[in-house]
């Protein structure tokens, strides 16, 4: 590892950029930035890509400190990937320990990007499709260790129950981005936050156990990250 990082979790490596804590992942495509970060190279070329938080619900919570599950030969399902800013770190981690990210995105343009991203990282496997209709991607997926999702829609927690009932194994982690604006725009967040709590913890499909929730505030306002295991 270069001389300028430590560790931090599995994949994932701290350093400074201009004297600020930053997090790193090691390019699985050097030469390649995806979304113009930063990359600092070490003496044998190693690439390793700057994480920024404010660009990824999933940096903001690794950036405040929470446990995340996701090891480096994780089996993940990825609802939201959009054009791929953080499945490209998510890739970035799996390249070093042999796992896979299954990443689902409904809609067309993105997706383009998406599919680019893949042509040059084949640990990541797009899928294009609706993540409220889990059933329709059953043939392109597997069970997975890891759901991360940020789709954005008013049933987020729904949505991460009917794909847990397919995808997660049992044991298996949940790493949920809530919106509270997508959910309801008028009510208090908090609200908004506790209601879609419950529906983890009781829903018919899978329910989960919470662990840790986090407020993702400053990077992103109006949004609580849930780090939650499934019941068996
Ligand atoms: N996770 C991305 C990242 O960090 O790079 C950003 C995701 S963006 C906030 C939300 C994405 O979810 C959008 O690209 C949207 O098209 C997608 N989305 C919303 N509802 C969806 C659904 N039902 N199925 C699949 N994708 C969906």
């Amino acid at each position: 590892m270069a001389d300028f990082l430590k560790p931090y979790s599995d994949g994932v490596y701290e350093g400074r950029s201009r004297g600020k804590f930053q997090l790193y992942t090691k390019n699985a495509a050097p030469g390649n930035s995806v979304y113009g970060e930063k990359i600092m190279a070490d003496d044998d070329g190693t690439e390793y890509r700057s994480w920024d938080p404010k660009r990824s619900k999933l940096g903001a919570l690794y950036q405040k400190k929470l446990k995340i599950p996701i090891r480096s030969d994780s089996r993940v399902l990825y609802l939201g990937a959009a054009s791929g800013t953080t499945v490209s770190h998510v890739s970035d981690i799996l390249a070093e320990g042999g796992g896979v990210v299954y990443a689902v995105e409904f809609a067309e343009r993105p997706m383009r990007d998406l599919v680019m991203l893949a042509e040059k990282r084949s640990n990541i496997i797009p899928i294009f499709s609706d993540a409220s209709r889990p059933e329709l991607y059953v043939p392109m997926a597997e069970p997975v260790d890891i759901l991360f999702q940020d789709v954005a829609q008013a049933n987020q927690a729904e949505i991460a129950c009917k794909n847990a009932a397919y995808f997660l194994k049992d044991g298996g982690h949940l790493i949920l981005s809530l919106k509270a604006r997508s959910v309801d725009v008028a009510k208090n967040p908090k609200k908004v936050f506790t209601e879609e709590i419950k529906v983890l913890e009781k829903n018919a499909d899978a329910s989960f156990k919470i662990l840790k929730t986090a407020d993702l505030t400053p990077f992103h306002v109006d949004h609580m990250g849930v780090i939650a295991v499934k019941n068996s």
